[in-house]
């Protein structure tokens, strides 16, 4: 998300991104030791990426138009089951995505810099988030990433509504808005979708975690637990279906960061997490960042972990 200024956490020592994240998913992690097992089995993520593929689904047989709702990759259920009318795994659960900032921000300075009420404090009510240096924004970034996801969690039968989508809203919407956007859907389960701006050399992802507050109209006491359950398994998931490493620069080689200064985390009464995807500014990341087929695959791997979270598997 790049939250440069007040938002951005302080950078902390880097550290081994490998051993700490095998020994924190392991030990703490039960939902997502699978994606730690396969990781570890595809050799880990030293990798360029085409060992990992054998371990997971093509992207393309993922990328079938929803209205094709058409069997798991794993093969159930199978048409039979469909056409009998079986539900599908996520039928009558509810999924926010929310893209992370607006291409429309960057024209809209005065109206994103407007102070808004999260809680615990005011802020401004978005940011344009960052780029990748040869331009391409983290809002367009955010934006597909959402609609891969979209389609796929679309496929297990979930109800999937989005902060944003295409050009609308013009600009944002503001933190406290894309969090009450989540509550009023009474989502299962709710994701902001962003991208790093950090230092060149810098690397990997995070998912970061609401802490405990409870000030003003910020209470996450209760969605705390369940945000973390889905947090990890969002991160395991992400880990096994991208061989994108766990971030070198926070959250201490875990993947997982948790903050208390984001009103989209602070407001929400659902289960709610962000995804820092890799970093835009690091030219490795980038790379990434920038392919289509990678996108596919960090959608695959961030639908997994809800699916995951949401099935209690
Ligand atoms: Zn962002």
């Amino acid at each position: 998300m790049s939250y440069t200024g007040p938002e951005f956490e302080t950078p902390q020592p880097r550290r081994p991104r490998r051993g700490p994240m095998t020994v924190a998913l392991a030990a703490l992690v039960p939902g997502a030791l699978l994606g730690w097992v396969v990781y570890e089995a595809v050799g880990g993520g030293g990798g360029n990426g085409s060992g990992r593929t054998a371990s997971v689904a093509p992207a393309s047989t993922h990328s079938a138009a929803p209205s094709t709702r058409s069997a798991s990759p794993d093969g159930a259920p199978g048409d039979d089951s469909k056409a009998a009318g079986t539900s599908l795994p996520l039928t009558g659960k509810v999924v926010v995505i929310d893209p992370g900032h607006n291409q429309g921000n960057f024209q809209h300075a005065t109206e994103i810099n407007r102070q808004v009420d999260i809680g615990t404090n005011r802020k401004e009510c978005d940011t344009t988030g960052t780029s990748t240096n040869d331009g391409y924004t983290e809002a367009r970034f955010t934006l597909d990433v959402a609609h891969r996801l979209r389609t796929l969690l679309e496929q297990q039968g979930a109800t999937v509504k989005m902060t944003r989508d295409g050009d609308s809203p013009a600009w944002g919407p503001c933190v406290d808005e894309r969090a009450r956007f989540g509550n009023n859907a009474h989502a299962d389960a709710a994701i902001s979708i962003h991208a790093d701006g950090s230092a060149e050399g810098d690397r990997g992802f995070h998912v970061i975690l609401p802490g405990a507050v409870h000030a003003g109209a910020a209470d996450t006491r209760k969605m705390v637990g369940p945000s973390r359950d889905l947090g990890t398994r969002v991160a395991g998931n992400f880990l096994r279906d991208t061989g994108e490493p766990p971030s070198n620069y926070v959250g201490k080689g875990t993947g997982l960061v948790t903050r208390t200064d984001l009103g989209g985390l602070n407001l929400s009464t659902v289960p709610k997490v962000f995804i820092e995807c890799g970093n835009m500014r690091d030219s490795k990341d980038a790379a990434l960042l920038t392919s289509g087929a990678w996108r596919q695959r960090a959608a695959q791997g961030i639908s997994d972990g809800i699916v995951s979270f949401l099935r209690g598997s």
